[in-house]
Order: C-alpha cells, then sequence, then structure tokens
C-alpha cells in the first residue's frame, strides 16, 4: 500500500518522486479495502510504504490492527525523517508499535537528509523493546564503495542482528534525471527463454486507491494502467475479488510463469524490454490467445504449484539474488535464528 506521495525528505534518487506539497490523497480506499479481510480470506502481509507512510501514522495503526484483528502481518518502510527529532513524535511511535515489523531506509541519498547514527539510535531503542526491525539500503551496484563501507558498519553497530535487504538504484523517479541504464530493444525470439516476472506476486494498491498486479514504479506512474495489470480500485473491491483476479488472469498468469518476453516470443514479434514488452499486451490479441492456451494446457496448474513452492523454498535469499544484489542477498538472513518472524521485505 503506497498510503501516500509525500515525504518531508528530498533524496535525489527517490523512485517514486515523493515531495512534500503534493496533494494529500484520502486515506479511506486503504482501510476500506483492509476491512474486507476476513479471517478465511486475507493475505498473509500487508506492506505499507510511500512517499513517507508514517505521515499517516493513525492509518498506519488502523491498518496494522485490522489486519492482525483476521491473522494479517503489517510491515511498514519509513525513510526515517522523524530520526532527526531527539525522541520518536509519538503518533509515530504508536504506529510502530502497532506493526508487526518495522523496516528503515539508509543509503548515501537519505544520509545526505538524515545522519546514519540517528537511524540506528532509533533502531536500537526499537530493537530493546522488542520490535521486530530490518534494514533497507541501495547502492550504484553491488562494486559501490558505500554499500561496502555501510554495511560493515551497520552490521558491527547492531551486533548482526538485523536483516539488511541490497538492491541497487533504479533510473526511475528522481533517479532518472542523473541514472541512465539503456536497455536497447532486443528482437522477441532473443528473448525467449522462460523469464517468470516474481514482481507481479503481490498486488499494490497507489495513492488513488487504484490496485495494480505488480509493484514496478512505471506502472504506479503511469496515467493510464494496461487494462490486464489493473486488477481493481480500493474504493469498491473486497480483497477476495483482488485476489481472485490476480490468480486467474490469464495474461498475468502467463507472465508469472513464462514472463511478459517469452508470451511476446510467441507471437514472433519485438520486444520492447521485460516491464516494455508487459505493458502492451493488454492490446495485443495474439499474446493474449497465447496466453489463453498456455493456462489452459492440462500440465500448467501443477507447473504453477511446483513454481510455487520453489519460490517458498528458495525463499527471501534467492528473491534477493535475481532481483536485487547478488553479492549481499545472503544479508537478509541475518538475525534469523534470534527472530521469531522473518521478514525482510
Ligand atoms: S513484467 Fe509486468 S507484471 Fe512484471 S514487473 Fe514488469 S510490468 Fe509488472
Amino acid at each position: 500500500m503506497a498510503l501516500t506521495r509525500r515525504c518531508p525528505l528530498a533524496c535525489r534518487h527517490c523512485s517514486t518522486n515523493s515531495l512534500m506539497n503534493l496533494p494529500n490523497n484520502p486515506v479511506e480506499p486503504f482501510v476500506q479495502l483492509v476491512d474486507t479481510f476476513t479471517a478465511e480470506e486475507h493475505p498473509e502481509l500487508v506492506l505499507m510504504s510511500g512517499g513517507e507512510a508514517l505521515l499517516q501514522a493513525e492509518t498506519v495503526r488502523k491498518i496494522a490492527q485490522r489486519s492482525r484483528a483476521v491473522g494479517t502481518r503489517s510491515y511498514v518502510l519509513s525513510g526515517m525523517y522523524f530520526a532527526r527529532e531527539s525522541r520518536i513524535p509519538t503518533p509515530i511511535k504508536r504506529a510502530i508499535d502497532s506493526v508487526d515489523h518495522f523496516a528503515a531506509s539508509i543509503d548515501a541519498f537519505h544520509e545526505e537528509e538524515v545522519e546514519r547514527s540517528a537511524v540506528i539510535e532509533v533502531l536500537r531503542q526499537l530493537m530493546s523493546e522488542g520490535k521486530d526491525v530490518s534494514i533497507q539500503i541501495v547502492g550504484l551496484d553491488d562494486e559501490d564503495p558505500y554499500l561496502e563501507e555501510a554495511i560493515d558498519d551497520l552490521r558491527t553497530s547492531l551486533d548482526d542482528r538485523v536483516p539488511i535487504l541490497v538492491g541497487h538504484v533504479n533510473s526511475a523517479g528522481r533517479a532518472a534525471e542523473w541514472l541512465h541504464h539503456d536497455a536497447p530493444p532486443v528482437l522477441a525470439s532473443s528473448a525467449a527463454t522462460p523469464s517468470p516476472c516474481a514482481m507481479a506476486s503481490w498486488p499494490l494498491v497507489r495513492f488513488d486507491g487504484n490496485i495494480i498486479a505488480c509493484c514496478n514504479q512505471d506502472v504506479v506512474d503511469v496515467d493510464v494502467i494496461p487494462e490486464h495489470l489493473l486488477i481493481g480500485n480500493a474504493r469498491h473491491d473486497s480483497w477476495e475479488s483482488v485476489r481472485e483476479r490476480t490468480l486467474t488472469r490469464e495474461l498475468m498468469r502467463a507472465v508469472r510463469l513464462i514472463g511478459p518476453e517469452a508470451l511476446a516470443a510467441r507471437t514472433d514479434r519485438c520486444s520492447p524490454g521485460y516491464c516494455g514488452t508487459c505493458m502492451t499486451l493488454s492490446h495485443d490479441h495474439l499474446a493474449k490467445e497465447r496466453a489463453k492456451e498456455l493456462v489452459e494446457s492440462p500440465s500448467i496448474s501443477r507447473l504453477e504449484s511446483a513454481m510455487g513452492s520453489m519460490l517458498a523454498t528458495g525463499g527471501a535469499a534467492a528473491f534477493v539474488r535475481n532481483y536485487g544484489s547478488p553479492r549481499y542477498a545472503e544479508l537478509v538472513l541475518l538475525g534469523q535464528d534470534r527472530r521469531s518472524v522473518t521478514c525482510a521485505g
């Protein structure tokens, strides 16, 4: 749940382009969606982010409480603007106390806004109270010397007790102004190898209540959401219908099974890149037919279930190896033996 586009910080790499002077969006749709969770039908985890999610501290608290009542765990990610104060403001502390897991962003860009030592102090305080915490950090790539220095410091300062999810800065949002990853279009035939999209594993609720099939920032930012990626709207859809559409939509099942490029390759057309191809699938009747054929083949539900098991047994480190930092993937497992809940993003 991207609760808000507002943020008091102005980090140069912000993938969501969050600013404090953006309009405040209503938060009722987020709570309305959570109110449709039931003990029988609910997600395992609700993750709250932004912008700065803790600008909506009371909403975070409500969502966490209502989620827990039906068996859904909650997680909030913060840019830690409040660490600049000498103590955690009461509404923010109440929101943090209400969630099952608290994650802090630390990286070279956040450190231009909030000192690392102040963030470490907050994490130490929360850990001393028994809170389950983790860190999200990004570098330009795995060889970025900042990552090595900061990770070493964080591991020492926090006694190797805090999982660290390491990723790379994406050329999205404000980072797109100065970071360019040129990806030339490739022929679909060279992208025919199946490459399932794990980002399509959970839906994202964006600031206007629209629910999207993945958390790709390009999809979050787009004005007209491609039909197959628009799963519903939190204002009027229930979790049950969101879940049902997520699991049964043929194009999305094909994207999760073989990825958009391998699907496009079955139609013999050029591919404008991985997600670029996915964004065009709604208008591609041949791709829709190929997706239908794929998911209707007799062995497909066995394949989907085998892939589910592989993802479950591969766990968080395997996910990060593929979608974040291969070099630092194992750091999501730090402190695991001391924790009752394993949750690192
Ligand atoms: S391939 Fe499609 S579903 Fe996956 S992240 Fe890209 S746009 Fe989203």
